[in-house]
């Protein structure tokens, strides 16, 4: 907890915090939440439902980080103490636990998202969603009709098929690539990893996915559950543990939390293993793509995870802008938070529907019909906040972009 001796009290980081911003709150900004876990960790408070609301309404974006000229590590912080307040069990009345452990107890279980597959497919697909939602139904159940909003459209049985090995196209493979494929990314964007790997390979990479791994853990580091985080961490690094010369993620909120696995498990294995991992955007920023020609107009928003977690930036930017014919339009404020913060918009479904409206309109200002965005959490949440304002647009992730224009040899 040393970090939380470098802040300095200054306020410079005050106006890149969504939570201040909505609320003006100072227990609800970076400094206010500083000086409650400093306080705390030297004892002249108790750790109470009250401060564990502070923390609770915290995104975890770290848009504080990247504005603190302190260097005050926000994110790992405020970890270590929602891991306190954890394992001492105190809970504020307004946090909705039951959702979170329903939420902890499904995601990163791939036979439980398995089975849950065939049962949203069917009311998808028979009209019942169409229903409920032109009729309203679920209004007078919140929690339930936020779910159900941020729901994408369930891909079909069998549909982009990823390999478990996938070999480099062209000559001698430039290196092997280990492929994360995530949670949320592998049941509800399996297009997005067949893409990933289908342009690493067109970027000569041999690509391996190993069927045995499981979830990275971020979504318990981040909830403060740092035992069950570990566990999960330690096997993630186990099914990598082939020869791969790179460990490729395309879900900012997993690839920020590999990359800290070093931090979190203090051993030499987890420090060589984050020490590998790249986003995407990273891997083929520098790569030989033919990219053929795609006329669209799009804006991108920064996943935290990977502005602030990771801080890339320019990459994804730089990738898309290779497109020929494709216009990149700045959006104002595309660092703030967009609500998503992994499973924070279920949780807070309050909070997390205004930020999105906020970002929804910065969209519109924009005029473009595509937004990019390198996480599916904030997909999702983009794509509720931008229906619910009426907004025609398409939010993907940018490596479905650049897998659109990719003109492969025969
Ligand atoms: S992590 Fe985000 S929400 Fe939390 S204090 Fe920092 S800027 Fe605010
Ligand atoms: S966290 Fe950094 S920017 Fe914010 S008040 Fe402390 S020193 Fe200043």
């Amino acid at each position: 907890m040393e970090g939380l001796r470098a802040c300095v009290h200054c306020g410079i980081c005050l106006p890149q915090c969504p939570t201040y911003r909505v609320l003006g709150e100072e227990m609800d900004s970076p400094r206010g939440r500083i000086y409650l876990m400093r306080a705390a960790a030297d004892g002249r408070i108790a750790l109470t439902p009250t401060l564990a609301r502070h923390l609770d309404l915290c995104l975890g974006c770290r848009g504080c980080e990247t504005a603190c000229p302190s260097g005050v590590p926000f994110g790992s912080l405020l970890e270590a103490t929602r891991g306190q307040i954890e394992r001492r069990g105190i809970r504020s009345p307004e946090s909705d636990q039951g959702t979170l452990s329903l939420l902890l107890a499904l995601f990163p279980y791939p036979d439980r998202m398995a089975a849950l597959l065939p049962a949203l497919r069917l009311y998808q697909g028979s009209g019942l969603q169409a229903l409920v939602r032109g009729l309203g139904l679920l209004a007078p159940f919140r929690r339930l009709r936020t779910m159900e909003a941020l729901l994408p459209r369930v891909p079909g049985v069998g549909s982009a098929r990823l390999e478990e090995l996938t070999p480099a196209r062209g000559g001698k493979p430039r290196g092997r690539a280990g492929l994360l494929v995530g949670c949320v990314q592998r049941f509800f964007y399996p297009d997005v990893n067949a893409q990933t790997a289908r342009l690493l390979a067109a970027a000569g990479y041999e690509v391996v996915a190993p069927r045995e791994q499981g979830c990275c853990g971020a979504l318990h580091l981040h909830s403060g559950r740092l035992d069950d985080f570990r566990a999960m961490a330690k096997q993630l690094v186990a099914s990598f543990r082939g020869d791969v010369d790179v460990i490729v993620a395309n879900a900012a909120g997993c690839g920020s939390a590999l990359k800290e696995y070093g931090h979190w498990l203090q051993d030499p294995e987890a420090e060589a293993f984050s020490q590998k991992v790249k986003d995407i955007s990273e891997v083929l920023v520098d790569a030989d793509l033919p990219l053929g020609e795609l006329p669209v107009t799009v804006t991108y928003q920064d996943a935290c995870h990977l502005a602030h977690g990771q801080k890339v930036r320019a990459e994804p930017r730089a990738l898309l802008r290779r497109i020929p014919g494709l216009k990149l339009v700045e959006l104002a404020e595309s660092d703030l938070c967009c609500g998503s913060a992994g499973v924070y918009n279920l949780v807070e479904p309050g909070m997390a529907a205004e930020l999105g409206r906020r970002t929804a309109e910065r969209i519109r200002e924009t005029g473009a019909s595509i937004v990019a965005a390198g996480n599916p959490g904030c997909i999702m949440q983009m794509d509720r906040a931008c229906r619910a304002l009426g907004l025609n647009v398409e939010i993907v992730h940018p490596v479905s972009l650049l897998a659109r224009a990719l003109r492969e040899a025969p």
